[in-house]
């Protein structure tokens, strides 16, 4: 039995007191038990977040981390042994964001995605389709793709200590949700890619699902057999929502 997970990617958004209004409105939901529930703000203000939130049964995320896990020469970047020593037990990797609008490919997600796991930390690791693949009825073979990058690198044991995050890239931000049963197709097949090497592990890998997810959706959207819970962006700036969301992840 996999347990549900949401996780909330707070993206470029926050100042000091605005991480201080939605830690102290986190603080007041009633949370389930029976989900893992994590918040990914911006690395600046991830001191805050794990101190703020210190008691409480919700992990702290990074939203990025460096190419190699440790300490060095890499001005601007965060290593993920140091996200590890601030308090952080996942980080993303491979958000459309990044792939679109910074660039980065393969290669290097592939170094993140190393660096992360070496570090002791679990990546989620981010893979969708664009508005014009799903068009063109690529959308299994570009998430396919995105997962073999991983697979051919480390092998089907690097999904062992993994959570992948189904996204298509046209419902991000856009208030557009793909329907549960476009979400289950993909979770679906993304399983079954994974079963066709290791049956153990494509079981107990947790997909989630991102893309305009909000209460209202959520329930229908973690019905389906394949979505283990959500990767929430926009509807996680908003503790009561989010906290709604977290329920609805709840059995
Ligand atoms: C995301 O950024 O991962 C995301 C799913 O965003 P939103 O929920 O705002 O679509």
């Amino acid at each position: 039995m996999r347990r549900p997970m949401v996780a909330g990617n707070w993206k470029m958004h926050g100042t000091r007191a605005s991480v201080a209004e939605l830690i102290e409105g986190l603080g007041k939901q009633v949370l389930p038990s029976d989900v893992d529930i994590v918040v990914m703000p911006p690395s600046l203000f991830i001191n805050q977040v794990v101190v703020g939130l210190e008691g409480q049964a919700v992990a702290v995320g990074a939203q990025d981390a460096a190419i190699q896990a440790g300490q060095g020469a890499l001005t601007g970047e965060i290593a993920s042994t140091q996200l590890l020593d601030a308090g952080c037990s996942f980080v993303l990797v491979g958000h459309s964001e990044r792939r679109q609008l910074i660039g980065e490919q393969d290669e290097v997600l592939n170094r993140k995605f190393a660096a992360i796991q070496e570090s002791g930390l679990t990546p989620v690791l981010c893979i969708g389709e664009t508005l014009e693949q799903r068009e063109a009825g690529q959308t299994l073979a570009v998430v396919g793709q995105q997962l073999d990058s991983i697979i051919d690198a480390f092998g089907i044991d690097a999904f062992a200590n993994a959570v992948i995050a189904y996204e298509p890239v046209w419902a991000i931000g856009t208030g557009l949700t793909a329907s549960p049963q476009q979400a289950q197709e993909v979770h679906a097949a993304i399983r079954a890619q994974l079963a066709e090497k290791n049956a153990e592990v494509a079981q107990g890998v947790r997909l989630l699902y991102g893309g305009s997810v909000k209460s209202a959706n959520a329930v229908e959207l973690f019905g389906m057999p394949d979505i283990d819970g959500g990767l929430i962006g926009g509807a996680s700036l908003n503790a009561d929502e989010f906290g709604a969301i977290c329920r609805a992840a709840g059995n």
